[in-house]
């Protein structure tokens, strides 16, 4: 007999998901997790003593059926009050949005948005049956299957003609032509445009998904609002560790795998185990893996277990990441002229054009002349991430190539911190003075500390080619793969990245099928 049911690689929140829906099947279920603590991109970990902070720094679309079913308040969740999202301006003429009113914009811009905003929640709420179900395989489909597209096809329907018009005719504009069409006030458009393009290869201008990638944003309770839960990110990964836990979960940090184990020849191959990095053997009737899909096929598995095709589609897989991320370590509270209290997220790109001329930049392999930045200090939120009297400032940083031009000196690195730095200074005048300690983590500090292939935020690029049923690509999208007794579970997977969680829920919909 197998040591395990289930031994998931893991434990970013995907893992946790997929191994407590296990478990309360009534699975033996193993998580091995190479960092010290559970979350991945989530986790929360000291980065100066007394300072506490996570990379994903706010939750906007986590799954409410997963609190529902895993029973998270249980564990300790708690959704954090929703948060201002203030795009600021360097006049001092700041735009402020909360919910779905928006505030420092002309009367008909703000009419228009609190309309418009209600559009889009309503397609956004359309589409949220698809992204927590399996895409069905292409050719291959069951009647269960094909009710997916139709109970979507209804949800759109039941939108009624003119609006699922709409829909159709938006969704895959370029997020720049639905701004320009909704609104005037340039800090708006790109401010509404940041969760349009954060963490792909796209900017206002590309066409492709930018709109669906917001309404896959806008998913929930909260229509797009961002938040962070109580005690922090930590707050939701806690809760699912312990929710895991409950159900039997055996939980192991500091255990990197090195390699899945498989047996068989030609005539047929089977996934039975796993090597750890001290050696030890681990058998379970299947693996699954919650890292990446280049990490999955080509680090752990290995390409000589797989067909050429299959291998070069997964090669082919676009994972360059593309924002960087800032952590402060902060004296004091830093004042952001014109804001009273600097809480909630502050958007550092004045317009639609601040966001395209740093891809431009980012995509010949350039370090952005002028960094957009979303900034956020969550030790207002949660005074327990930083000693008393003291801040965290936490910014996402775009665009920053995961290839850079002459590599990843720390010249390199010295540069673009003082870039941000300087633009920070602008909003933020003394600032300098503030900082205790200063990280900066590019897209390739990301990929080697928190092992993610190109430190890419979804893990694998969220375009229309790699998504839905060719994500990560045809052949996976089920969750299973060419190995049998291999799954995969992780933000690489339909629907994509973003702690939502639907990824580890539906392959453990699948494997329990
Ligand atoms: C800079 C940045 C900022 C972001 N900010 C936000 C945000 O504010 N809000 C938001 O919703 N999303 C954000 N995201 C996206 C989000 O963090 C990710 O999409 C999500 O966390 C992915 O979760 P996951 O569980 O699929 O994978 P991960 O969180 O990547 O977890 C995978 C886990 O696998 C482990 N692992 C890898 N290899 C091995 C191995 N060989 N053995 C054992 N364990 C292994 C890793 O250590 C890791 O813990 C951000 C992403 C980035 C890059």
């Amino acid at each position: 007999m197998s040591d395990y049911d289930s031994i998931i690689i893991g434990a970013g929140h995907n893992g946790l998901v997929c191994a407590a829906y296990l478990a309360r099947a009534g699975q033996r279920v193993l998580v091995l997790e190479a960092a010290a603590e559970p979350g991945g991109l989530a986790a929360t970990r000291e980065f100066h003593p007394g300072f506490r902070v996570s990379v994903a720094h706010t939750l906007h679309h986590f799954s409410r059926k997963i609190v529902q079913e895993l029973g998270l308040t249980k564990h300790g969740y708690q959704p954090g009050e929703l948060m201002n999202t203030t795009g600021l301006s360097a006049d001092g003429q700041h735009v402020s949005i909360k919910g779905n009113l928006v505030k420092g914009v002309s009367s008909a811009d703000a009419e228009a948005f609190s309309e418009y905003q209600a559009m889009l929640q309503k397609f956004a709420a359309a589409l949220e049956p698809f992204w927590m179900k399996t895409m069905p395989r292409i050719g291959k489909n069951s009647l269960k299957e094909m009710l997916t597209f139709a109970q979507v096809g209804l949800k759109l329907r039941l939108l009624g003609a003119d609006d699922m018009r709409e829909f159709f005719r938006v969704a895959s504009l370029p997020i720049r032509d639905l701004m320009d069409e909704n609104y005037d006030s340039d800090i708006l458009k790109a401010v509404l445009s940041w969760d349009a393009v954060i963490g792909s290869t796209q900017a206002p201008r590309s066409p492709n998904n930018t709109v669906l990638s917001m309404l896959y944003r806008m998913t929930g309770e909260s229509g797009g609002a961002h938040a962070i839960p109580a005690g922090g990110m930590a707050g939701l990964v806690n809760a699912l560790a312990a929710a895991a836990e409950s159900q039997g979960v055996e939980l192991r940090y500091g255990s990197p795998v090195k390699s899945i184990a498989v047996e068989g020849d030609e005539n047929g191959q089977r996934a039975t185990g796993v090597v750890l990095g001290d050696g030890e053997r681990l058998t379970a009737e299947r693996v699954i893996s919650a890292t990446d899909p280049k990490r999955t096929f080509f680090d752990l598995l290995g390409a000589r277990h797989l067909e050429i095709e299959f291998t070069n589609r997964i090669r082919r897989l676009r994972t360059d990441g593309q924002v960087a991320k800032l952590h402060l370590a902060l004296s004091g509270l830093p004042n952001f002229s014109g804001v009273d209290q600097p809480d909630g997220r502050l958007i550092i790109a004045p317009q639609m054009d601040s966001l395209e001329f740093a891809w431009d930049d980012a995509k010949f392999g350039r370090l952005p002349e002028q960094p957009a930045l979303e900034v956020l200090i969550p030790s207002l939120r949660e005074p327990g991430l930083a000693p008393t009297g003291q801040h965290v400032l936490s910014a996402h940083v775009m665009y920053v190539p995961r290839s850079l031009e002459g590599g990843w000196t720390e010249t390199a690195k010295a540069e673009l911190q003082g870039k941000v730095m300087q633009t920070l200074a602008q909003y933020a005048p003394g600032i300098e003075d503030l900082v205790l300690h200063a990280e900066l983590l590019t897209p390739q500090d990301l990929e080697e500390q928190w092992k993610v292939t190109g430190g890419h935020w979804h893990h694998t690029e969220l375009a229309m080619d790699q998504m839905l049923m060719m994500r990560p690509t045809y052949e996976a999208a089920q969750h299973s793969t060419p190995i049998p007794g291999l799954f995969i579970c992780g933000a690489g997977c339909h629907p994509g990245g973003g702690v939502m969680g639907g990824p580890g829920h539906n392959a453990a919909g699948e494997i329990l099928r």
